[in-house]
């Protein structure tokens, strides 16, 4: 406790004092002050200052919150040092060597500086025990939108919850009111929806509500079938490839039967990049189904599917050329191409159409390339 705050103290006094366990009041007789450890009360002005004093955590712990008045801030910032489950002098405690959480691939830790003052230290959470100085050090918490604008292969990211942030980085020393504005750089609106379902007031938009507010080109999305909508939250919302928590649905009666995902935030709806693939997928879902006939040894067919899985799950990078026991292996993929598709790259040498319009009308002439 500091001059500053135990003056805010005195000044708020009249009115009452309530955090975390602390209650301060002036009545007529005098001060009032309680912990839940003991009350005291009748004080003249001296006994309430040393009282204070002798209770630092408890005026600081109150000079700190009751200066956020945002309450979705306050409330993520609260959530860091979990601050719902212990009493303050055990959070002080906690806060002397670090309080760590994760929000996403987010690795956040609540300390004190040297004041004793709050203090977070934000990095990637996979880099959590690495030295600081083998890291950038930020300061500013608007580097967080460079920081996130590609993956560690320096590709785009369309997606800023996708799990893809690199490492390599840290902002050493954020106040606050930086570090929630970090997070909101890094995740966009995530301590927002967090916090209005934490309120009960998380308005979630399902996606036929949403296809049918689409106009333009993204007018056709609401004809993308129940069934899709399901293959398309599973090709695009699910833990591996998105770090929210799903909450929306095909509709509010008809839930999808794909994991929602154990984010700690939640998605309220369909995001553009899951509205632009359903605009492609619904193009693609028009097309009808036709019987082809290929020649292929069982080993052939369990190579194609191993394929489709790999690189679904994105894992073409982790297999390597030695390996050919992986039915991606570069040379097992040439080989079967050498063997199984001809000059115009059709396999098995089975024509895909009839001819180039596509005989059964099935894509109306809609179909991309
Ligand atoms: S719609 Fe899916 S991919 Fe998009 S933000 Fe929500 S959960 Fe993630």
């Amino acid at each position: 406790m500091n001059g500053v705050q135990f003056d805010a103290l005195r000044e708020a006094a009249p009115d009452g004092v309530a955090c975390d366990g602390l209650r301060v009041e002036r009545e007529a007789n005098g001060y009032v002050f309680e912990t839940p450890e003991e009350t005291r009360a009748g004080l003249d002005a001296a006994a309430f200052e040393a009282t204070a004093a002798a209770n630092p955590w408890f005026v600081s712990n109150w000079h700190y919150w009751q200066g956020i008045e945002d309450p979705a801030r306050r409330a993520y910032l609260r959530w860091l040092e979990r601050a719902d489950e212990h009493g303050v002098r055990e959070r002080y405690e906690a806060l002397a060597t670090g309080v760590r959480r994760e929000w996403g691939q987010l690795g956040i830790k609540a300390g004190l500086d040297g004041d004793g003052e709050r203090i977070y230290e934000l990095r990637h959470a996979a880099d959590a025990d690495r030295e600081i100085d083998a890291l950038d050090v930020r300061a500013d918490p608007l580097d967080a939108r460079e920081i996130a604008t590609e993956d560690p292969k320096g590709r785009y990211r369309p997606l800023k919850t996708a799990p893809t942030l690199r490492r390599g980085w840290v902002f050493a020393a954020l106040d606050g009111r930086d570090l929630y504005r970090a997070v909101d750089y890094f995740y966009p609106a995530t301590v927002a929806n967090w916090f209005r379902e934490r309120e009960g007031d998380l308005d979630v938009t399902h996606y036929r509500e949403t296809a049918t507010r689409q106009t333009g080109i993204y007018g056709i999305v609401d004809g993308l079938a129940p069934e899709a909508v399901g293959w398309l939250a599973e090709a695009c919302c699910v833990d591996s490839q998105c770090l929210k928590r799903r909450e929306w649905d095909e509709s509010e009666a008809e839930a999808l039967g794909v994991p929602r995902g154990d984010g700690e935030f939640p998605c309220r709806e369909p995001c553009s990049l899951v509205i632009a693939a359903a605009r492609k997928l619904t193009l693609l879902e028009r097309e009808g189904t036709r019987t082809y006939e290929f020649e292929l040894t069982p080993s052939e067919k369990e190579q194609l599917e191993a394929l489709v899985d790999t690189v679904a799950e994105g894992r073409i990078d982790d297999v390597r050329e030695a390996d050919l026991g992986e039915g991606a292996n570069r040379y097992r993929t040439r080989f079967l191409r050498a063997k199984r598709v001809d000059g115009e790259g059709r396999l098995c040498g089975v024509p895909t159409r009839e001819d180039d319009r596509g005989e059964d009308g099935g894509d109306d002439g809609e179909r991309e390339d």
